[in-house]
């Protein structure tokens, strides 16, 4: 067996949903780890004002020194503002709640929707995938990370109003297309927080599949309290309960990602 050396790319993954509590975070998290688990580098990137995922894996927020506010806003190198989780290969650009300005302030700049992408530029090479954390809203956070990313992987919750919202999200991707990313694709769509004692699940799957067809993750996420527990531990699922049912869906969610890759190569 050949080991091929293959180069870093830095396959960036805007995880976007201007719903709140679909499971951004929690995907973003743990996808991350588990990649870092399969050996792969990986960097999350915090742009969410509440720094959820930055306080989920464990940064103290008041130990921050440079946040990704530092880097839209005070130009601030970004690989000044990474710092290393607890997981080998696993690294992060946090935010602090001091990025919640940074919508207003970004309106009268230059160049305000690209400044991820800048910023990102010099250090994109330097992992394999950089997965970018977006806020609930369709603002200039969330169109900067579209505008950085190559793909949108869009997390769904399985319950009753699931698609609602969800054409004002494509609808932005396609303005992000065609003014500011030509190359940006849809990642995949994930379904998440499923409830298998109710058929309303089952439900929503066959109604988001039929609208997103092939687009959809074969993973899907069920509900798991592990998966719920496990932020308010500083820790991803992988090293909180390695052998929950949260962490397994994870690391498929993770093997289906890196498939992914392998064949648009
Ligand atoms: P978002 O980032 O989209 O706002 P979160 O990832 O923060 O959503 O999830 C919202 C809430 O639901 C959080 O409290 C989180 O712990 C919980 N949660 C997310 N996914 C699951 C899951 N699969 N099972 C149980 N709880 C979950
Ligand atoms: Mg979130």
């Amino acid at each position: 067996k050949v080991d091929k050396e293959v180069k870093s790319v830095g396959k960036t993954i805007a995880i976007a949903n201007q719903k709140g509590g679909v499971g951004k975070t929690t995907s973003s998290i743990n996808l991350g780890a588990s990649l870092a688990t399969l050996g792969k580098k990986v960097l999350l990137v915090d742009i969410d004002p509440q720094g959820n995922t930055t306080s989920g894996i464990g940064i103290n927020k008041a130990d921050v020194e440079n946040c990704i506010y530092d880097v839209l806003i005070n130009e601030v190198h970004m690989k000044d503002a990474i710092v290393r989780t607890s997981i080998e290969g696993l690294s992060i650009v946090p935010a602090t709640i001091q990025l919640a300005g940074a919508e207003i302030e970004l309106v009268p700049t230059i160049s305000r929707e690209i400044r991820l992408k800048k910023a990102m530029q010099a250090i994109k090479n330097e992992y394999d995938y950089i997965l970018i954390d977006c806020p609930p809203s369709l603002g200039i956070l969330t169109i900067n990370s579209l505008t950085a990313a190559d793909s949108v992987l869009i997390p769904i919750q399985c319950e009753y109003y699931a698609l609602e919202g969800l054409s004002q999200l494509l609808n932005t991707v396609r303005l992000v297309q065609k003014h500011l990313n030509t190359s940006l694709l849809i990642e995949g769509v994930l379904l998440t927080m499923l409830d298998a004692r109710t058929n309303l699940g089952i439900q929503v799957i066959e109604e988001v599949k039929k609208y997103f067809q092939d687009k959809v993750y074969k993973t899907v996420i069920p509900r798991n309290v592990r998966l719920s527990e496990a932020p308010s531990h500083g820790q991803s699922i992988i090293t909180y309960d390695p052998k929950s049912r949260g962490a397994e869906v994870y690391l498929d969610l993770a093997k289906e990602v890196v498939a992914n890759v392998e064949t648009v190569r």
